[in-house]
Parts: C-alpha cells; structure tokens; sequence
C-alpha cells in the first residue's frame, strides 16, 4: 500500500538542568558557587532523503524524540548540548500541525528544517550570586523541549502530471520516456503507488513526469483510488491527460475526457485550471476516423492534441517537445510557505495558572501556557516586546509577583528571560 500520509509525535529534548555547586579546595572554608548550566536539549529537524519515496516508515514508528540536554557540573562546566533528531522524510513532504493544521514546514529542498526546537538549559548557581547573595543554593531546571504531534503530507514534486482511465497507457508512456520502472499491465489499478521519472527531451530540456494511478468516476468523493492522488498533482505546473482513443475497452475517449476533467474540477479548481496537452494513446488499435474525430472534438475545446502509441514510444517526441515549450512559459513547482504561529490570544488569558516562586530575591515565574507564548516572542522586537510586557499584565503575572512580595529592583525570572521588577 501506498502510504502518503502519516500522523507522529515530536519531542524535542529538555533543556538540562543547572548546577548547585560551590567552589572546594582543601584547607578554604568555603569558595563561592560554581554550578554551571545545562545544555540545550536537541532539536527535532526534518530533511529530505531522495531515497524515500513514501512515508511507509512512519506507520510503524510513531514517536520521534530527540535527547535531552546535559546537566551543568561543578566548576563551571555547562552540560553539553544534546544531538539533533534528524528524521528523513521524502522529497516534497509538507509537515502540519496536528491540531490545527498550520503549515510548518515544506520538505522540498535538500536544506534540514528545524521543527520542534530542544529546550534552553538552565542556570547554574554561579549565575545567581550577587554581593548581597553570596551563597545561592538554587539552580535553575532546563524549559522542556517543543512537543507536539504533526501530521505529514507527501505532495509529490513533479512539473507534470499526467492524467487519465485506468489501462489507457500512462504508465507505458512514463516507462518510455524515462527511467522510471512503474508497473504496466493490462488490467485497471495496477499504478497504486505514483512514480516520478525525468524525461529529457530530445531538445536536451529535461523534466519530472508524475504517473498518477488512475481516476475513475466518483474518485473525487473517495469512490475508487483517484482520489488520494490527485494531491500529487496539486503541485504539477501542468497535465497531459492522456486517453485511449481506440476506445479498446468498450469505452467511449469522449465520455472518459470529459468524465476526468470533471473530477479534477471537483477535487480543486486550480487543478481544472492547469495548462493541459491531450495525447490520444493506442492509435495502432484505432482507425483514421476514429482519431480525426477525438482531435477534433478535443480541439474545438481549445486543447493540443498529440496522437500516439506509447507502447513502441511512436510520435511521442513532438508531445515531449511541446511539454518544454509550455513548461517554460509556467511558474515553478508550488512550494508552499510556513505560515505564521498565531500569537497567543490575550483575550483567553484571564484564567491562566502562574506558579511564582521565591528564591532568595530570584522570582520565577512558570507556567505552561507561559512558555508557549515566550516561544512565539521576538524579544528583539519592541513590539513583540511591549505584547509581552501586556500579557505579563492581563494575564494577571505581575499581581501574582506582587502577592509573591517582589519589591522593587528584585529579579523576575520567567523561563530564559530575566528582567529587573519595577513598580
Ligand atoms: P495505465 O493504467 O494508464 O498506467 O496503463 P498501462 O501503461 O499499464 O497500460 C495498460 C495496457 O495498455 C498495457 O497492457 C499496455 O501494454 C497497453 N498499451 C500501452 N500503450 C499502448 C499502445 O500504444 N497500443 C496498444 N495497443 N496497447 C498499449
Ligand atoms: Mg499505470
């Protein structure tokens, strides 16, 4: 079976935790602290193997998570940083959020992507002394890596795609015309796994041909096989749509083009929009009329046509050489953008639990909705700052601190962030 879509959990790692340590040489009472800070838990990244061709792997392995960090040691030594989690995933795999199926990243280049980022380490004692507090005996725990489920969603990459009844010939073509080896034989739904092949022309431009198993009526609405796939033709520049102009099964090419033309209209729009060549295959079963007449009707409809007997790859070069041409005047392969994390509702905010906690004149400040929302904020940003400062408001944080007794100049510590109170 072909799988092409596949639902997993990430985990990045924890951030490791901060050291309490204090300086010991034999004979000295007492040095000061030396605990230094855990390392970064490793991140959870995604990058194209060109080996894959399916996400088979994922039904069987579900969970994907990376290390966690180290914990800081004594003498100021910082844990180290845990590995990166590299999960390989086909060529043109689109990974969305589980929940709410956001687009987080198109694995359509070769370049890793980092999906779920590892948490920070925390701080060792010997960042927490200060002339008023010589002896900090806390450290500070690691935040916890990124951790959610995404769904992930091969759309195979190809410039085209072609298109067209079970058994009129798609797969020969492709094999004709390209290395590509997909299953050929005489009887309906052998393709159920799309192939891609590259196709050089005999002009020396090359291209990517996707063999799309075959769309039967009804496909659209989960009747049959076709309509799993044609997603793998969402992000084709263009179609060539091919037929059976001998009608050797007892068809009708008429009835069958416009039957496949209505069900790509009905899967997307777009996808009825693409340019489109018609090749009529099979014209060694096919009488003279019987192809003048397909031409003609197809061509009334504004469409190329390009008669053809794959099997033997007769006339299949000016198809080819008309594919070149329109595929340089198109725009490239879709690739579709990440899109934004939306901001954290302030609106939704009122009830949200703080836990403050006072460590010798350190506030810290936790929670789990906290540290999504410092997840989403650019502290470099002054708005994306002054949002935060808003939050820390609305959401009721700063009377928390106040209960907690924070006067003025003390530290507030929220996470990976430090700041000064001022009232
Ligand atoms: P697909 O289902 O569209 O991929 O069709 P296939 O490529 O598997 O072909 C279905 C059958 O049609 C196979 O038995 C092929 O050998 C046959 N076929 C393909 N091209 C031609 C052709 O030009 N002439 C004839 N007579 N048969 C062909
Ligand atoms: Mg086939």
């Amino acid at each position: 079976m072909f799988v092409d879509i596949a639902k997993i959990s990430i985990k990045a790692g924890d951030g490791g935790a901060g050291a309490v340590s204090f300086h010991r040489e034999k004979y000295v009472a007492s040095g000061g602290p030396d605990g230094g800070d855990g390392g970064r838990g490793g991140d959870v990244v995604f990058q194209a193997d060109t080996n894959l061709s399916t996400l088979a792997d994922f039904r069987y392995k579900r969970k994907y998570a990376a290390k966690n960090g180290n914990a800081g040691m004594s003498g100021r030594k910082n844990g180290r940083k845990a590995e990166d989690l590299i999960v390989r995933v086909p060529m043109g795999t689109l990974i969305k959020d589980a929940e709410t199926g956001r687009i987080i990243a198109d694995i359509s280049t070769k370049e890793p992507v980092v999906v779920a980022r590892g948490g920070k380490g925390g701080w060792g004692n010997s960042h927490f002394a200060t002339p008023t507090r010589q002896t900090p005996r806390f450290a500070r725990p690691g935040t916890p890596g990124e951790e959610f489920e995404v769904q992930l969603e091969l759309k195979l990459l190809a410039d085209v795609g072609l298109v067209g009844f079970p058994n009129v010939g798609k797969s020969t073509l492709l094999s004709v015309v390209s290395e590509a080896k997909p299953e050929i034989a005489d009887y309906h739904f052998t393709t159920i796994t799309p192939k891609l092949g590259v196709v050089t022309a005999q002009s020396g431009n090359s291209f990517v041909m996707a063999d799309i198993p075959g769309l039967i009526e009804g496909a659209w609405e989960g009747v049959g096989l076709g309509h799993r796939f044609l997603r793998h033709v969402e992000r084709c520049r263009m179609i060539i749509h091919i037929v059976d102009v001998a009608g050797s099964e007892g068809r009708d090419p008429k009835e069958d083009f416009r039957i496949i033309n209505e069900e790509l209209k009905k899967f997307n729009e777009e996808l009825a929009k693409l340019p489109m060549l018609v090749a009529g295959n099979k014209c060694d079963l096919a009488t003279d009329e019987q192809i003048a007449d397909f031409r003609e009707f197809v061509e009334a409809q504004g469409y190329e046509f390009f008669p053809i007997m794959a099997a033997i790859r007769y006339d299949v070069d000016p198809l080819l050489a008309k594919t070149v041409e329109l595929l340089s005047t198109l725009p490239p392969v879709t690739i579709y953008e990440a899109e934004p994390v939306p901001q954290v509702d302030l609106e939704s905010l009122n009830s949200k639990e703080v836990k403050v906690t006072n460590c010798d004149g350190v506030y810290f400040v936790e929670g789990k909705w906290l540290l999504r929302l410092m997840q989403s904020v650019n502290f470099d940003d002054y708005e994306s700052l002054n949002y935060f400062q808003n939050v820390l408001i609305q959401s009721g944080v700063i009377d928390a601190l106040r209960d907690a007794g924070i006067e003025e100049g003390d530290t507030v510590s929220i996470y990976d962030v430090q700041f000064d109170f001022v009232d």
